[in-house]
């Protein structure tokens, strides 16, 4: 068995030319969606993901307002920042590039976003919606994921879901969309036992660590669903190189579905990041969202 590949870049496309259709039918309200990125200092990889983040946005007529500050930055300068924009008309979503300078403590950075203008569904008011399976705004990556596990398979109901990872980004939430699609959900983590024995139970695997080529042939069942949110950069011949948390040339030819590193999960949850941009302005502005969008939700 060679496991087909699900395009995430595909179908990242098709969600941005969805996001695209809801702004202009916002637009003909005289309606603008806004979105807020904010970076501090120069990492190197957190700018290039806030550039193509803002260069996506313009591309489906949602207004980009980049803020860049010194890695210097107090937590109180940072503060003041979110607090205009939690107050700017213009902005429907304040994106705040993570990792931060050590000065500075995420979560009271999180916390003073305001949850209608939370677009990475990090806030614990949104995260709670996850929880109590209300409509809320989800987080980009674990959406992102859950829409690429529907672009293949209509209902997820009864199947066993291994999600490895628990971080509050991806894993937990992750889990958590799964048990409300009716999956049977195990998270494993750094602390769990036995891992490669309940990943091979797996019918969808969700691999969410960090560690290169980590999930191996001999930890998967024959035809399950392989979902790689990994990014590593690895050094091969001289040059970096991206790959995921699934050795994917090995899975590949026992899985029925994997996503590839690059192109799988990474362009998806940009697309997302577009769709809960809409979402948030479409509630500020009184109106449900739109149907085409509605369906991804
Ligand atoms: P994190 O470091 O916050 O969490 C990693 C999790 O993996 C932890 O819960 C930890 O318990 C678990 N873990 C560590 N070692 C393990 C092991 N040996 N076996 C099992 N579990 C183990 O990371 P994160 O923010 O969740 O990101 C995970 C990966 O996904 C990273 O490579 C990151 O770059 C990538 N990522 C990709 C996207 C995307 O858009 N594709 C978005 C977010 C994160």
């Amino acid at each position: 068995m060679t496991a087909k590949i699900i395009d995430g870049k595909a179908l990242a496309t098709k969600v941005r030319n969805e996001v695209s259709k809801a702004v202009l039918e916002l637009n003909k309200k005289g309606i603008t969606p806004g979105l807020a990125t904010v970076i501090v200092g120069n990492d190197a990889a957190s700018s290039i993901y806030v550039t193509n983040k803002g260069k996506s946005a313009k591309e489906v007529g949602i207004k980009s307002l980049q803020y860049s500050l010194a890695e210097s930055v107090s937590e109180n300068e940072l503060l003041k920042l979110i607090n205009e924009l939690n107050l700017n008309k213009d902005v429907d979503g304040i994106l705040v590039q993570l990792p931060l300078p050590k000065q500075i403590n995420s979560e009271v950075i999180l916390d003073s976003i305001k949850p209608s203008k939370d677009v990475d569904g990090f806030n614990i008011f949104n995260a709670g919606n996850i929880y109590l399976n209300r409509e809320g705004v989800i987080p980009c990556t674990p959406l992102g994921c859950l829409i690429m596990l529907r672009s293949i398979q209509k209902s997820l109901k009864g199947m066993n879901a291994v999600i490895i990872g628990r971080s509050n980004i991806v894993g937990k939430p992750m889990a958590q969309l799964l048990l409300n699609e009716d999956c049977t959900v195990t998270t494993v983590h750094s602390k769990s036992n036995n891992i490669q024995r309940i990943v091979k139970e797996a019918d969808i695997i969700i691999a969410a660590v960090g560690i290169p080529n980590l999930v191996k042939a001999s930890w998967v069942k024959k035809g399950a669903i392989v979902i790689d949110v990994g990014i590593n950069r690895i050094n091969y011949k001289d040059k970096t190189k991206l790959v995921g948390d699934v050795d994917f040339k090995e899975v590949q030819a026992l899985a029925s579905y994997i996503t590839p590193v690059p192109g799988g999960v990474g362009p998806m949850t940009i697309a997302c990041l577009l769709m809960n941009t809409v979402f948030q302005c479409s509630r500020k502005n009184n109106l449900s969202l739109p149907e085409n969008l509605k369906n991804l939700y």
